[in-house]
């Protein structure tokens, strides 16, 4: 499996829109790895995660055919991670010659409801999922997990291609013990985990829906509790804030965050950022 984080931000991006704070500055000088669009993860050139306002730059960006994907999970209806406008694009005469369609969307009954206005024309079919539900497309499986995040039931996800196995956690705080029980209970072992970085360096480890480098050192282990993760489990953090890249008043650089979870044993991802399990 071959994941491609196209986008590695928060909804408010780094640098953000309006913001002149250390964080924001520094990214903005030092550009390259710093600069970071909103969260969306492509997987084998054919699996969407999240349909955000980035679609546009992550696939100019990308080079990938985006009308060559078949499957589009969506972890929750938050506009950095579902902008349904988007999907009128699919229709002629603003696309042709789709390479393939329909599209087939899962999600949860929020994320259906912001689809509402699509129509045959755009090309996509939507299917609801539910919590713990399990469903299949395309040779992929995956299961909806809830998140701990302040919105509609939202999801994270585990994806398999029926070789490796990915846990793809975010939006997400600490997810509750019936979810690590689940994971347990049905004996998933995962490959990689793509994790929720958003208040980074922040003194917390679950911030509002969201974590920090401590919350994803407590899910790890938890998740090595549960059995799901060992020391081949390939940890990546990711969907970065400014407010979580602050340290001591001075904004913290890519490299500086690598050098820290380096000891960790976490990779941090960049906008295009590739990993193969
Ligand atoms: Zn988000
Ligand atoms: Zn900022
Ligand atoms: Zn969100």
């Amino acid at each position: 499996m071959q994941i491609q984080l196209l986008g590695t931000a928060a909804y408010e991006r780094v640098p953000a829109l309006f913001c002149n704070c250390p964080a924001c500055k520094a990214a903005a000088a030092a550009g390259g790895k710093n600069v970071r669009t909103q969260t969306q993860a492509l997987i084998d050139g054919r699996l969407l995660i999240d349909f955000g306002a980035d679609n546009y730059p992550h696939f100019l960006r990308s080079g990938a055919d985006f009308s060559a994907v078949r499957t589009l999970l969506l972890t929750h209806s938050h506009s950095d991670h579902l902008n349904a406008d988007d999907f009128t694009m699919r229709r002629v005469p603003y696309a042709h010659a789709l390479t393939f369609s329909p599209l087939q969307v899962f999600g949860n009954a929020e994320c259906g409801r912001k689809l509402a206005g699509c129509t045959a024309q755009d090309g996509i079919e939507y299917t609801e999922l539910r919590a713990y539900g399990t469903a299949g497309c395309d040779g992929y499986t995956f299961t909806a997990l809830p998140a701990n995040h302040p919105t509609e039931n939202p999801y994270t996800y585990i994806l398999s291609d029926g070789h490796s196995t990915l846990y793809y956690s975010l939006d997400t705080g600490l997810p509750a013990k019936e979810v690590y029980d689940f994971i347990a209970e049905k004996k998933f072992r995962f490959d990689a985990v793509i994790c929720d970085c958003t208040a980074c360096l922040q003194p917390l480890r679950d911030a509002g829906g969201h974590m920090s480098l401590l919350g994803n050192l407590a899910h790890r282990e938890a998740l090595q509790k549960a059995g799901a993760a060992d020391t081949g489990t390939k940890w990546v953090v990711t969907h970065f804030s400014h407010n979580g890249l602050v340290k001591d008043g001075r904004g913290i650089l890519h490299t500086e965050l690598e050098e820290l979870c380096r000891r960790c044993d976490m990779t941090v991802s960049y906008d295009g950022f590739t990993l193969e399990i």
